[in-house]
């Protein structure tokens, strides 16, 4: 068998003529295409507006900027997560504030509870692998104590919320980011979107992601053909290429059948691995709809006589690609100075961390592979499996 990443994007010839037209039509930075993807992503998600960005990352920023979230403020979210998730806290001088994670690894409700403080502003959950965070509760405590809520979907384009998208009109969040970085549920190489309600809101976060110009540069050119511009705050650089969004217009189209190819190749891990005493399988919630960025299986390491790291390097062995979904936020040492705070000590993360490991899972997969790869984590783990004493 060939060596199987733990991720790989799955690029059409649609794409890849929507971006030789767009480099052919002499208007490569943001334009027309990008609008297309932003109406095209409100209509999908059922948004009210959406924002094309040039990562998740500018798109979570953004939000906190334009909601004047700053020095004096908290924001809490999870330890469980990417970097850029709290780099973006710090970026607009706020602090974050770490709430521990609940038994589906998703940030815990009753733990965002114990660490409001009168100065806590916002509440960033994270839809970790593309199981969405409980909502409901987390909407409750933010009305509650009159919080803003900013999801980081990075993880959950496709995901559904009771049966409806994230940002959607059923959404009670402030605002949602998502990615479409290369190895994300639909990309554009590098790009984001931030999707939101209300409208004030939406005309701060353009502004703000174009050097704070009260008006962007397609604006000018198409309609008015103007040279004035004017600008009303300091702002970003943020924007998305028409190079970007020609890739992202037919991701989109593409994303349902993404979805439910992933959530056919979890369905075959689940089957194949169930019954494995040394791994547990990802929680799933039939309430929803999981996107399955990932397939994260967890390690019983009491059971093995191999730690992770070595698990990976077996797997790997057998051209089996692998990875480890997240480093929490503690342990990097950046962030360690925060680790010690006792509002921010997060047990249940530091427990779950080195028994994650993240197998392949892209729409490109072949069933063949998905086989194999479960395959071979029941290979390794017969090699390596801990023999008890049976006790008579
Ligand atoms: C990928 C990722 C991000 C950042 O996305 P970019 O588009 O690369 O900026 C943020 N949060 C999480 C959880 C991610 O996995």
């Amino acid at each position: 068998m060939e060596f199987i990443p733990f991720a790989f994007p799955s690029i059409g010839q649609e794409e890849i003529d929507e971006v030789v037209e767009v480099l052919k039509s002499g208007w490569i930075t943001t334009g027309a295409r990008t609008h297309r993807l932003e109406s095209d992503f409100a209509q999908y998600t059922g948004a009210a507006e959406a924002m094309a960005v040039n990562s998740a990352t500018a798109a979570l920023h953004l939000g906190l900027a334009a909601m004047d979230i700053g020095p004096e403020d908290e924001v809490i979210t999870t330890p469980l997560t990417f970097c850029a998730t709290v780099n973006t806290i710090l970026h607009v001088g706020a602090t974050p504030v770490l709430a521990d994670i609940g038994p589906d690894g998703n940030i815990d409700p009753r733990s965002i509870a114990e660490r409001i403080t009168p100065r806590t502003r916002a509440i960033m959950p994270v839809h970790m692998a593309g199981l969405p965070c409980d909502m409901d509760a987390i909407w409750e405590l933010a009305r509650k104590h009159n919080l803003k809520v900013i999801e980081d979907a990075a993880h959950a384009a496709g995901t559904l919320y009771r049966g409806t998208h994230l940002g959607g009109k059923e959404s009670k969040s402030d605002a949602v980011a998502f990615s479409f970085y290369a190895n994300k549920n639909m990309t554009t190489g590098e790009g984001g979107m931030l999707t939101v309600n209300n409208p004030d809101l939406a005309e701060r976060v353009r502004v703000l992601r174009l050097h704070g110009i009260s008006k962007d540069a397609w604006k000018r050119y198409a309609k008015t053909g103007n040279w004035f511009y004017e600008v009303i705050e300091c702002g970003f650089k943020y924007n998305l290429s028409d190079i970007q969004s020609a890739i992202g217009i037919h991701q989109l189209k593409r994303l349902e059948n993404f979805t439910a190819t992933r959530a056919r190749f979890a369905a075959m891990y689940h089957h194949m691995l169930a019954g494995v005493d040394e791994i547990e399988l990802p929680i799933d919630n039939a309430a929803h709809r999981h996107a399955w960025h990932l397939y994260m299986l967890r390690l019983r390491l009491d059971r093995l006589t191999i730690d992770r790291a070595a698990f990976i390097e077996k797997l790997r062995e057998r051209n089996v690609g692998a990875s480890v979904h997240f480093i929490p936020i503690p342990l990097h040492r950046f962030f360690a100075r925060w680790a010690n705070r006792r509002h921010n000590q997060c047990p249940r993360a530091l427990e779950l961390y080195p028994r994650l490991v993240s197998i392949p899972m892209y729409p490109g997969m072949t069933e063949e592979q998905v086989e194999y790869v479960a395959d071979s984590v029941k290979a390794v783990i017969a090699e390596s499996r801990r023999r008890r004493l049976a006790v008579a």
